[in-house]
């Protein structure tokens, strides 16, 4: 059975895409079998993946809205190793569509149960929005992965995720959980970093993972490459953290929570 995982934060900007690709990529070093699917208009996990947003077939749009199955429309990252449900700007527009179908929050979790003995896990990159895309990745998941800055604003929007998620899980979804909250672009010689950190300790304790993704220019540069870092540049500090990263969520499940 594949593990279904979101990665999510409604914050723009905070290194979604960067962890959903970087551990789509370390998962697969660690030798499992992943599909990324790539829930943002925007497609940057699709282009960071190498796969060229502008000139799709299908998009994970045309799995949402019913007209093809995974299976059809995943490609292989060539850089990365793992398969790709590729988005691009089309899908903005299953925002609106999904409204008039039936039951539009369970789209995406109808579409992965036909692809589920085929993967290890299922890492689903989310738009910066408590959106219907969002939703549709809640639905679908059994945990949450957010990653999170440690900067003074960064606490501020994670009470409005967790009561979602808390909503997601009454109403939806009686598996989701949060797996865990990833401190990325973090600045060891900056006070606050190590301060906000402290406090995302004592306040979800186990819940935070004990990798740390450090800042690193190896992995903002990777995507205009169309490569994860890891790939990129697998001897970096970012790459090595990714990893590192990647076999605490292995040993995690492995677990009783
Ligand atoms: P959006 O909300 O727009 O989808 P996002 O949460 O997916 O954004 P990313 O695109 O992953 O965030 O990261 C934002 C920017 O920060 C990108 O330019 C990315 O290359 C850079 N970045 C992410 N993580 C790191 C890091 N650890 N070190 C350096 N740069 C990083
Ligand atoms: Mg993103």
């Amino acid at each position: 059975m594949a593990r279904i995982f979101v990665v999510a934060n409604q914050k723009g900007g905070v290194g979604k895409t960067t962890t959903t690709v970087n551990l789509a990529a370390a998962l697969v070093r660690h030798g499992k079998r992943v599909l990324l699917v790539d829930l943002d208009p925007q497609g940057n996990a699709t282009m960071g993946s190498g796969i060229d947003k502008r000139s799709l077939e299908r998009s994970v749009y045309h799995v949402l809205i019913g007209q093809a199955d995974i299976a059809q429309t995943a490609q292989q990252s060539p850089s990365g190793g793992y398969s790709v449900l590729p988005a691009n700007r089309e899908l903005a527009g299953a925002e609106v569509e999904l409204v008039d179908l039936d039951d539009r929050e369970t789209r995406l979790k109808q579409a992965l149960a036909q692809v589920d003995a085929d993967y290890d896990f299922v890492l689903v990159d989310c738009p910066p929005s408590l959106s219907m895309l969002t939703l549709n990745g809640f639905c679908a998941a059994h945990g949450v992965i957010i990653p999170m800055q440690c900067e003074y604003y960064a606490l501020e929007g994670l009470s409005d995720l967790v009561n979602t998620i808390k909503k997601v899980h009454a109403n939806f979804n009686a598996d989701l959980t949060i797996i865990g909250l990833l401190r990325v672009m973090f600045d060891p010689r900056m006070t606050l970093s190590q301060q906000v950190s402290a406090q995302l300790e004592q306040h979800f304790g186990d819940k935070v993972f004990r990798s740390l993704i450090p800042r690193n220019v190896r992995l903002a540069e990777a995507p205009s490459y169309g490569q994860p870092g890891v790939v990129f540049d697998p001897s970096s500090k970012g790459a090595k953290a990714y990893l590192e990263f990647g076999a605490e969520l292995i040993e995690r499940l492995g677990k009783p929570s």
